[in-house]
């Protein structure tokens, strides 16, 4: 007899003998009987799966989804580029201030006046600041602003005035 025969013979004695000692305890075959388990790290190589054999998941191949798969050529390109639809749109509705003569947009404000009036106005607002603190505080009395040579009416008797020194802006309301 060869050795893997001699080999078999052992195998299936023992697995004879096994099973007869199982039963006699009270385990048959089909049961689930007691083994060694190890809960911790992997630190044991054949816990490990081989990568190699390991099948694709479908899921992988979902990630790559939004990759582009061909090159777009240049005219391609181009084309969506110099777009008309894209293009920024040259605006026809441009015209001097009458005021200020600087370019401005058809039927919208001066920027230039506008920063004039701004300018004015916030030197006022200092000024009432200084002389009363509380600018924000709005009285119910009316603000008259005096330029230099600009005397107070008789109807402004009682009004709050703001006097500045210098002449009264061509821009401003005049008085
Ligand atoms: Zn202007």
């Amino acid at each position: 007899m060869s050795a893997t025969g001699l080999l078999g013979v052992f195998r299936r004695s023992f697995f004879h003998l096994e099973s007869r000692i199982l039963q006699a305890i009270g385990f048959n075959n089909h049961a689930v009987v007691p083994a060694l388990s190890v809960q911790g790290p992997g630190i044991f190589p054949q816990l490990h799966r081989n990568e190699e054999t390991e099948e694709h998941s479908f899921l992988d191949n979902i990630f790559w989804m939004a990759a582009p798969k061909k090159r777009r050529t240049i005219e391609v390109n181009r084309c969506r580029r110099r777009n008309p639809q894209k293009l920024i749109e040259i605006k026809t509705n441009i015209e001097p201030c009458s005021e200020c003569g600087n370019l401005k947009q058809k039927h919208v404000l001066c920027g230039f006046c506008y920063e004039k009036v701004r300018r004015e106005t916030a030197i006022i607002r200092g000024q009432i600041q200084a002389q009363e603190g509380k600018p924000l505080n709005n009285p119910a009395v009316e603000t008259v602003v005096l330029y230099e040579g600009e005397k107070p009416a008789d109807t402004d008797a009682g009004k709050r005035i703001v006097e500045r020194k210098r002449q009264r802006p061509s821009w401003f309301t005049q008085y």
